[in-house]
Protein backbone atom coordinates (compact mmCIF):
# COMPACT_ATOMS: atom_id res chain seq x y z
CA UNK A 1 0.00 0.00 0.00
CA UNK A 2 3.38 2.36 0.89
CA UNK A 3 4.98 2.28 -2.46
CA UNK A 4 6.91 5.39 -1.74
CA UNK A 5 6.98 6.47 -5.60
CA UNK A 6 5.03 10.12 -5.15
CA UNK A 7 2.59 8.97 -8.27
CA UNK A 8 0.92 6.54 -5.71
CA UNK A 9 1.03 8.95 -2.46
CA UNK A 10 -0.78 11.93 -5.26
CA UNK A 11 -3.06 8.47 -6.59
CA UNK A 12 -3.61 8.13 -2.81
CA UNK A 13 -4.74 11.71 -2.13
CA UNK A 14 -6.65 11.89 -5.22
CA UNK A 15 -8.90 8.29 -3.82
CA UNK A 16 -9.11 10.13 -0.44
CA UNK A 17 -10.34 13.95 -1.31
CA UNK A 18 -14.20 12.97 -1.31
CA UNK A 19 -14.38 11.24 1.74
CA UNK A 20 -12.15 14.30 3.33
CA UNK A 21 -15.02 16.19 4.82
CA UNK A 22 -17.88 15.05 6.92
CA UNK A 23 -17.45 11.54 6.44
CA UNK A 24 -13.95 11.81 8.14
CA UNK A 25 -15.10 13.97 10.95
CA UNK A 26 -17.46 11.25 11.72
CA UNK A 27 -15.71 7.93 11.06
CA UNK A 28 -11.83 8.78 11.26
CA UNK A 29 -11.86 7.48 15.59
CA UNK A 30 -12.47 3.90 13.93
CA UNK A 31 -10.21 1.94 13.41
CA UNK A 32 -11.47 -1.23 11.58
CA UNK A 33 -8.11 -3.43 12.00
CA UNK A 34 -4.95 -4.32 9.85
CA UNK A 35 -5.98 -2.87 6.09
CA UNK A 36 -9.22 -2.01 6.71
CA UNK A 37 -8.10 2.12 7.91
CA UNK A 38 -11.05 3.32 4.92
CA UNK A 39 -12.29 6.62 7.24
CA UNK A 40 -8.51 8.26 7.08
CA UNK A 41 -6.24 9.04 4.69
CA UNK A 42 -2.71 6.76 4.65
CA UNK A 43 -1.36 9.56 3.57
CA UNK A 44 1.40 10.52 6.62
CA UNK A 45 4.27 8.25 4.85
CA UNK A 46 4.06 10.34 2.24
CA UNK A 47 3.49 13.62 3.76
CA UNK A 48 6.12 12.91 6.32
CA UNK A 49 9.16 13.01 4.08
CA UNK A 50 7.45 15.63 2.44
CA UNK A 51 7.14 13.65 -1.13
CA UNK A 52 3.51 15.27 -0.93
CA UNK A 53 3.56 18.55 1.23
CA UNK A 54 0.63 19.24 3.64
CA UNK A 55 -0.03 22.60 1.54
CA UNK A 56 -0.55 19.94 -1.47
CA UNK A 57 -2.76 17.80 0.68
CA UNK A 58 -4.81 21.03 1.33
CA UNK A 59 -5.32 22.33 -1.35
CA UNK A 60 -6.83 19.06 -3.19
CA UNK A 61 -8.94 18.94 -0.10
CA UNK A 62 -10.13 22.48 -0.56
CA UNK A 63 -11.19 22.04 -4.05
CA UNK A 64 -13.69 19.57 -3.42
CA UNK A 65 -14.87 20.78 0.06
CA UNK A 66 -15.33 24.27 2.01
CA UNK A 67 -13.00 24.68 4.77
CA UNK A 68 -16.01 24.48 7.50
CA UNK A 69 -16.93 21.04 5.82
CA UNK A 70 -13.26 19.97 5.77
CA UNK A 71 -12.24 21.62 9.12
CA UNK A 72 -11.93 18.30 11.23
CA UNK A 73 -9.67 17.07 8.36
CA UNK A 74 -7.57 20.09 8.01
CA UNK A 75 -7.15 20.32 11.45
CA UNK A 76 -5.73 17.05 11.81
CA UNK A 77 -3.18 18.64 9.18
CA UNK A 78 -2.05 21.71 11.01
CA UNK A 79 -1.33 18.89 14.08
CA UNK A 80 1.34 18.06 12.06
CA UNK A 81 2.62 21.49 11.13
CA UNK A 82 1.92 22.42 15.10
CA UNK A 83 4.13 19.47 16.31
CA UNK A 84 6.97 20.25 13.79
CA UNK A 85 6.81 23.82 14.97
CA UNK A 86 6.95 23.28 18.57
CA UNK A 87 9.87 21.04 18.83
CA UNK A 88 11.98 23.58 16.65
CA UNK A 89 11.26 26.17 19.62
CA UNK A 90 12.15 23.40 22.12
CA UNK A 91 14.89 21.25 21.05
CA UNK A 92 16.26 20.50 24.39
CA UNK A 93 12.83 17.87 24.15
CA UNK A 94 14.69 15.79 21.39
CA UNK A 95 17.71 15.64 23.02
CA UNK A 96 16.96 15.05 26.38
CA UNK A 97 14.75 12.26 24.70
CA UNK A 98 17.81 10.66 22.28
CA UNK A 99 19.89 10.87 25.67
CA UNK A 100 17.43 8.93 27.76
CA UNK A 101 16.74 6.65 25.32
CA UNK A 102 20.62 5.72 24.39
CA UNK A 103 20.78 5.00 28.46
CA UNK A 104 17.63 3.25 28.47
CA UNK A 105 19.06 0.65 25.89
CA UNK A 106 22.04 -0.07 27.61
CA UNK A 107 19.73 -0.58 31.09
CA UNK A 108 18.13 -3.11 28.50
CA UNK A 109 20.92 -4.89 28.63
CA UNK A 110 21.70 -4.95 32.76
CA UNK A 111 17.97 -4.95 34.11
CA UNK A 112 16.44 -8.13 33.26
CA UNK A 113 13.04 -7.46 34.39
CA UNK A 114 13.27 -4.55 32.31
CA UNK A 115 14.06 -6.45 29.04
CA UNK A 116 11.75 -8.84 29.56
CA UNK A 117 8.44 -6.98 30.02
CA UNK A 118 10.38 -4.82 26.80
CA UNK A 119 10.86 -7.79 24.44
CA UNK A 120 7.14 -9.31 25.75
CA UNK A 121 5.97 -5.82 24.36
CA UNK A 122 7.47 -5.55 21.22
CA UNK A 123 7.11 -8.67 20.34
CA UNK A 124 3.34 -8.84 20.74
CA UNK A 125 2.92 -11.39 23.70
CA UNK A 126 1.69 -9.09 26.80
CA UNK A 127 -1.53 -11.20 26.46
CA UNK A 128 -3.66 -7.58 26.21
CA UNK A 129 -4.84 -9.03 22.76
CA UNK A 130 -5.62 -5.62 21.57
CA UNK A 131 -2.13 -4.34 22.01
CA UNK A 132 -0.30 -7.40 21.06
CA UNK A 133 -2.20 -7.01 17.64
CA UNK A 134 -1.32 -3.98 17.22
CA UNK A 135 2.55 -4.77 17.58
CA UNK A 136 1.88 -6.84 15.05
CA UNK A 137 0.37 -4.55 12.75
CA UNK A 138 2.78 -2.14 13.05
CA UNK A 139 5.80 -4.35 12.70
CA UNK A 140 4.19 -6.22 9.59
CA UNK A 141 2.86 -2.93 7.69
CA UNK A 142 4.29 0.16 9.60
CA UNK A 143 1.24 1.77 10.17
CA UNK A 144 -1.35 2.29 12.90
CA UNK A 145 -4.36 4.10 13.07
CA UNK A 146 -3.88 7.54 15.45
CA UNK A 147 -6.93 5.91 17.91
CA UNK A 148 -4.61 2.65 18.57
CA UNK A 149 -1.33 4.74 18.23
CA UNK A 150 -2.61 7.11 21.40
CA UNK A 151 -4.62 3.09 23.46
CA UNK A 152 -1.15 1.44 22.47
CA UNK A 153 0.92 4.72 24.30
CA UNK A 154 -1.58 4.92 26.89
CA UNK A 155 -1.03 0.94 27.66
CA UNK A 156 2.69 1.00 27.27
CA UNK A 157 2.99 3.53 30.07
CA UNK A 158 0.34 3.04 32.52
CA UNK A 159 -0.19 -0.84 31.75
CA UNK A 160 3.24 -1.65 31.11
CA UNK A 161 4.24 1.21 33.20
CA UNK A 162 7.26 0.80 30.43
CA UNK A 163 9.58 4.31 29.72
CA UNK A 164 7.53 6.52 27.38
CA UNK A 165 10.99 7.19 25.30
CA UNK A 166 11.39 3.15 24.68
CA UNK A 167 7.93 2.71 23.30
CA UNK A 168 8.70 6.23 21.25
CA UNK A 169 11.48 4.55 19.72
CA UNK A 170 10.14 1.18 19.06
CA UNK A 171 7.14 3.80 17.09
CA UNK A 172 10.24 5.70 15.24
CA UNK A 173 12.15 2.27 14.03
CA UNK A 174 8.84 0.28 12.67
CA UNK A 175 6.45 3.69 11.45
CA UNK A 176 6.66 4.60 8.10
CA UNK A 177 5.61 7.79 8.71
CA UNK A 178 8.47 7.77 11.86
CA UNK A 179 8.70 11.60 12.95
CA UNK A 180 11.08 13.01 15.46
CA UNK A 181 8.30 15.85 16.19
CA UNK A 182 4.99 13.72 15.52
CA UNK A 183 5.77 11.06 17.60
CA UNK A 184 8.31 12.50 20.26
CA UNK A 185 5.64 15.06 21.22
CA UNK A 186 2.33 12.93 21.14
CA UNK A 187 4.28 9.99 23.28
CA UNK A 188 4.74 13.20 25.62
CA UNK A 189 1.09 14.15 25.19
CA UNK A 190 -0.10 10.71 26.11
CA UNK A 191 2.11 10.45 29.10
CA UNK A 192 1.22 13.94 30.18
CA UNK A 193 4.33 16.10 29.44
CA UNK A 194 3.25 18.43 26.79
CA UNK A 195 0.31 19.55 28.30
CA UNK A 196 0.77 19.61 32.13
CA UNK A 197 -0.81 17.16 34.50
CA UNK A 198 -3.31 16.01 31.78
CA UNK A 199 -2.55 12.21 30.65
CA UNK A 200 -4.37 10.09 28.05
CA UNK A 201 -6.14 6.82 29.59
CA UNK A 202 -6.91 3.88 27.47
CA UNK A 203 -10.41 2.55 28.30
CA UNK A 204 -11.89 -0.55 27.60
CA UNK A 205 -15.66 0.81 26.20
CA UNK A 206 -13.53 3.57 24.47
CA UNK A 207 -11.43 0.73 22.69
CA UNK A 208 -14.89 -1.64 22.14
CA UNK A 209 -16.68 1.29 20.54
CA UNK A 210 -14.26 2.56 18.21
CA UNK A 211 -12.99 -1.11 17.35
CA UNK A 212 -16.49 -1.91 16.42
CA UNK A 213 -16.70 -4.58 19.20
CA UNK A 214 -13.04 -6.52 18.10
CA UNK A 215 -12.08 -6.05 21.96
CA UNK A 216 -14.48 -6.03 24.62
CA UNK A 217 -13.96 -6.53 28.38
CA UNK A 218 -10.31 -5.61 28.75
CA UNK A 219 -9.84 -6.35 32.29
CA UNK A 220 -5.79 -6.03 32.25
CA UNK A 221 -5.84 -2.03 31.60
CA UNK A 222 -4.96 0.33 34.65
CA UNK A 223 -8.19 2.56 36.02
CA UNK A 224 -5.93 5.46 36.47
CA UNK A 225 -3.40 7.42 34.63
CA UNK A 226 -1.08 9.56 37.23
CA UNK A 227 1.38 11.78 35.88
CA UNK A 228 2.84 11.64 39.20
CA UNK A 229 5.81 9.81 38.52
CA UNK A 230 6.54 12.18 35.71
CA UNK A 231 8.88 15.42 36.19
CA UNK A 232 7.05 17.71 33.53
CA UNK A 233 10.14 19.73 32.79
CA UNK A 234 9.98 22.81 31.10
CA UNK A 235 11.67 22.93 27.98
CA UNK A 236 13.62 26.02 27.30
CA UNK A 237 11.92 28.04 24.05
CA UNK A 238 14.19 29.11 21.40
CA UNK A 239 13.67 31.19 18.59
CA UNK A 240 12.47 30.05 15.37
CA UNK A 241 15.17 29.30 12.54
CA UNK A 242 16.05 32.06 10.21
CA UNK A 243 15.02 31.53 6.84
CA UNK A 244 18.46 31.69 4.98
CA UNK A 245 18.46 33.56 1.39
CA UNK A 246 20.88 32.14 -1.50
CA UNK A 247 23.00 33.60 -4.28
CA UNK A 248 20.97 33.73 -7.73
CA UNK A 249 23.66 32.66 -10.44
CA UNK A 250 25.93 30.93 -8.84
CA UNK A 251 27.20 26.94 -9.27
CA UNK A 252 24.53 25.75 -6.19
CA UNK A 253 23.85 22.11 -5.38
CA UNK A 254 20.49 20.57 -3.88
CA UNK A 255 21.00 18.66 -1.02
CA UNK A 256 17.73 16.24 -0.72
CA UNK A 257 17.24 14.89 3.30
CA UNK A 258 14.43 12.44 4.72
CA UNK A 259 13.08 16.13 5.54
CA UNK A 260 11.72 17.29 2.00
CA UNK A 261 11.70 14.71 -0.66
CA UNK A 262 10.03 17.00 -3.25
CA UNK A 263 11.42 20.22 -3.17
CA UNK A 264 9.62 21.99 -6.62
CA UNK A 265 9.55 25.27 -5.11
CA UNK A 266 12.37 25.90 -3.85
CA UNK A 267 14.07 24.57 -7.27
CA UNK A 268 12.34 26.37 -9.05
CA UNK A 269 13.13 29.58 -7.39
CA UNK A 270 16.92 28.27 -7.25
CA UNK A 271 17.28 27.82 -11.50
CA UNK A 272 19.49 25.25 -13.25
CA UNK A 273 21.47 22.89 -10.52
CA UNK A 274 24.83 22.28 -11.23
CA UNK A 275 24.65 19.30 -9.00
CA UNK A 276 22.11 17.17 -6.03
CA UNK A 277 23.08 15.03 -3.30
CA UNK A 278 21.11 12.34 -1.18
CA UNK A 279 21.89 11.74 2.04
CA UNK A 280 19.67 9.77 4.18
CA UNK A 281 18.89 9.60 8.29
CA UNK A 282 17.29 6.85 8.73
CA UNK A 283 19.61 4.44 9.96
CA UNK A 284 20.49 7.23 13.30
CA UNK A 285 16.53 7.52 13.89
CA UNK A 286 17.54 4.96 16.89
CA UNK A 287 19.99 3.48 18.28
CA UNK A 288 18.22 -0.21 18.09
CA UNK A 289 17.94 -1.39 14.40
CA UNK A 290 15.54 0.46 12.60
CA UNK A 291 12.69 -2.07 10.19
CA UNK A 292 13.34 -2.60 6.88
CA UNK A 293 10.16 -1.29 5.53
CA UNK A 294 11.19 1.98 6.75
CA UNK A 295 14.72 1.80 5.54
CA UNK A 296 13.50 0.11 2.27
CA UNK A 297 10.98 3.29 2.03
CA UNK A 298 13.03 5.59 2.49
CA UNK A 299 15.39 4.68 0.12
CA UNK A 300 13.17 4.32 -2.60
CA UNK A 301 11.79 7.84 -1.96
CA UNK A 302 15.17 9.60 -2.05
CA UNK A 303 15.63 7.04 -5.81
CA UNK A 304 12.11 8.83 -7.03
CA UNK A 305 13.00 11.85 -6.07
CA UNK A 306 16.10 11.35 -8.00
CA UNK A 307 14.65 10.36 -10.93
CA UNK A 308 11.84 13.28 -10.97
CA UNK A 309 14.37 15.79 -10.64
CA UNK A 310 16.32 14.44 -13.57
CA UNK A 311 12.98 14.48 -15.60
CA UNK A 312 12.85 18.21 -14.70
CA UNK A 313 15.97 19.64 -15.04
CA UNK A 314 17.75 17.12 -17.04
CA UNK A 315 20.21 16.08 -14.62
CA UNK A 316 21.94 13.18 -15.29
CA UNK A 317 23.02 10.12 -13.19
CA UNK A 318 26.43 11.74 -12.92
CA UNK A 319 25.29 14.74 -11.36
CA UNK A 320 23.26 12.94 -8.42
CA UNK A 321 25.19 11.64 -5.52
CA UNK A 322 24.05 9.46 -2.27
CA UNK A 323 26.88 10.31 0.52
CA UNK A 324 26.41 9.24 3.39
CA UNK A 325 28.19 11.83 6.00
CA UNK A 326 29.49 15.09 6.05
CA UNK A 327 32.69 14.42 4.44
CA UNK A 328 31.27 13.34 1.55
CA UNK A 329 28.74 15.70 1.23
CA UNK A 330 31.96 18.30 1.65
CA UNK A 331 33.90 15.86 -1.23
CA UNK A 332 30.71 15.92 -3.19
CA UNK A 333 30.38 20.20 -3.18
CA UNK A 334 34.38 20.08 -3.76
CA UNK A 335 34.47 17.35 -7.05
CA UNK A 336 31.42 20.02 -8.54
CA UNK A 337 32.82 23.17 -8.22
CA UNK A 338 30.00 24.12 -6.18
CA UNK A 339 29.38 27.96 -4.74
CA UNK A 340 26.74 27.05 -2.46
CA UNK A 341 24.51 24.04 -1.00
CA UNK A 342 21.03 24.57 -0.82
CA UNK A 343 18.89 22.35 1.16
CA UNK A 344 15.07 22.71 2.26
CA UNK A 345 15.38 23.40 6.23
CA UNK A 346 16.17 20.09 8.68
CA UNK A 347 14.49 20.79 11.49
CA UNK A 348 15.31 19.17 15.02
CA UNK A 349 15.42 15.56 14.90
CA UNK A 350 17.78 12.72 13.18
CA UNK A 351 19.36 14.51 9.92
CA UNK A 352 20.33 17.58 12.19
CA UNK A 353 21.81 15.48 14.25
CA UNK A 354 23.54 14.01 11.87
CA UNK A 355 24.44 16.64 9.84
CA UNK A 356 25.86 18.49 12.86
CA UNK A 357 28.44 20.72 11.58
CA UNK A 358 28.22 20.95 8.04
CA UNK A 359 27.43 24.59 7.34
CA UNK A 360 30.94 25.26 9.57
CA UNK A 361 32.77 22.42 7.82
CA UNK A 362 31.44 24.04 3.76
CA UNK A 363 32.13 27.55 4.67
CA UNK A 364 35.56 26.53 6.08
CA UNK A 365 35.87 25.35 2.14
CA UNK A 366 34.27 29.03 1.34
CA UNK A 367 31.06 27.06 0.34
CA UNK A 368 27.77 29.02 1.47
CA UNK A 369 25.22 26.64 3.09
CA UNK A 370 21.88 27.50 2.90
CA UNK A 371 18.44 26.37 4.82
CA UNK A 372 15.10 27.24 3.24
CA UNK A 373 11.99 27.41 4.81
CA UNK A 374 8.71 26.09 3.19
CA UNK A 375 6.41 29.06 3.20
CA UNK A 376 3.39 26.71 4.46
CA UNK A 377 6.06 26.33 7.77
CA UNK A 378 7.19 30.24 7.90
CA UNK A 379 3.63 31.04 7.97
CA UNK A 380 2.50 28.94 10.80
CA UNK A 381 5.58 28.40 12.78
CA UNK A 382 4.97 31.53 14.87
CA UNK A 383 1.92 30.30 16.09
CA UNK A 384 3.11 27.11 17.39
CA UNK A 385 5.45 27.50 20.21
CA UNK A 386 2.73 26.87 22.87
CA UNK A 387 -1.02 25.49 22.48
CA UNK A 388 -2.44 24.23 19.40
CA UNK A 389 -5.56 26.10 20.12
CA UNK A 390 -3.40 29.35 19.12
CA UNK A 391 -2.54 27.80 15.80
CA UNK A 392 -5.81 26.36 15.22
CA UNK A 393 -7.26 29.87 15.31
CA UNK A 394 -4.70 31.20 12.76
CA UNK A 395 -5.64 28.71 10.05
CA UNK A 396 -8.51 30.45 7.93
CA UNK A 397 -6.13 33.74 8.06
CA UNK A 398 -2.72 31.47 7.22
CA UNK A 399 -5.17 29.48 4.32
CA UNK A 400 -6.46 32.89 2.98
CA UNK A 401 -2.61 34.13 3.02
CA UNK A 402 -0.36 30.89 1.63
CA UNK A 403 -0.93 31.23 -1.60
CA UNK A 404 -2.04 27.54 -1.99
CA UNK A 405 -1.05 26.03 -5.38
C1 LIG B 1 1.66 7.98 20.17
C2 LIG B 1 1.52 8.61 18.80
C3 LIG B 1 2.59 8.60 17.92
C4 LIG B 1 2.48 9.19 16.66
N1 LIG B 1 3.58 9.18 15.82
C5 LIG B 1 3.49 9.80 14.61
C6 LIG B 1 4.61 9.83 13.73
O1 LIG B 1 5.70 9.34 14.04
N2 LIG B 1 4.46 10.43 12.52
C7 LIG B 1 3.26 11.02 12.13
O2 LIG B 1 3.19 11.54 11.02
N3 LIG B 1 2.21 11.02 12.98
C8 LIG B 1 2.27 10.44 14.18
N4 LIG B 1 1.18 10.44 15.01
C9 LIG B 1 -0.03 11.20 14.61
C10 LIG B 1 -1.11 10.41 13.85
O3 LIG B 1 -1.39 9.23 14.52
C11 LIG B 1 -0.70 10.09 12.40
O4 LIG B 1 -0.23 11.26 11.74
C12 LIG B 1 -1.88 9.55 11.61
O5 LIG B 1 -2.42 8.43 12.26
C13 LIG B 1 -1.44 9.17 10.21
O6 LIG B 1 -2.43 8.50 9.52
P1 LIG B 1 -3.22 9.16 8.31
O7 LIG B 1 -2.28 9.70 7.30
O8 LIG B 1 -4.20 8.14 7.83
O9 LIG B 1 -3.96 10.36 9.05
P2 LIG B 1 -5.21 11.26 8.66
O10 LIG B 1 -6.16 11.18 9.78
O11 LIG B 1 -5.72 10.95 7.32
O12 LIG B 1 -4.60 12.73 8.69
C14 LIG B 1 -4.02 13.39 7.55
C15 LIG B 1 -2.62 13.85 7.88
O13 LIG B 1 -2.62 14.77 8.97
C16 LIG B 1 -1.49 14.56 9.83
N5 LIG B 1 -2.00 14.12 11.14
C17 LIG B 1 -3.17 13.52 11.42
N6 LIG B 1 -3.34 13.35 12.74
C18 LIG B 1 -2.24 13.85 13.32
C19 LIG B 1 -1.80 13.99 14.66
N7 LIG B 1 -2.55 13.60 15.71
N8 LIG B 1 -0.59 14.53 14.90
C20 LIG B 1 0.19 14.96 13.88
N9 LIG B 1 -0.17 14.87 12.58
C21 LIG B 1 -1.37 14.34 12.31
C22 LIG B 1 -0.67 13.44 9.17
O14 LIG B 1 0.34 14.04 8.40
C23 LIG B 1 -1.69 12.73 8.31
O15 LIG B 1 -1.10 12.10 7.19
C24 LIG B 1 1.26 9.83 16.28
C25 LIG B 1 0.18 9.81 17.17
C26 LIG B 1 0.30 9.21 18.42
C27 LIG B 1 -0.89 9.23 19.34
Amino acid sequence: MWNPKRENGLKQLERFVARSGREYAAQRNFDLGMNRHEHVSKLSPWVRHRIISEEEVVTAVLEKHTLSGAEKFVQEVFWRTYWKGWLETHPSVWKDYTVRTSKLAKELEINTSLREQFVNATTGKTGIACFDDWTHELIESGYLHNHARMWFASIWVFTLKLPWELGADFFLRHLLDGDPASNTLSWRWVAGLHTKGKTYLARSDNISKFTKGRYTNITQLSKEALPANFVAEAPSLLPLPVHEPFKSGVPTGLLLTDEDLNPTELVRKIGPLAAVANFSSVEQRSSFPISSNVSDFVCGAHKDAGLRLRQTKCLNDSLISECKSVKSICEWALRNNLNQVVTPHISVGPTQDALGGLSEELQSKGINFCQVIARWDLMSWPHSSRGFFKLRKKIPTILSEVPLI
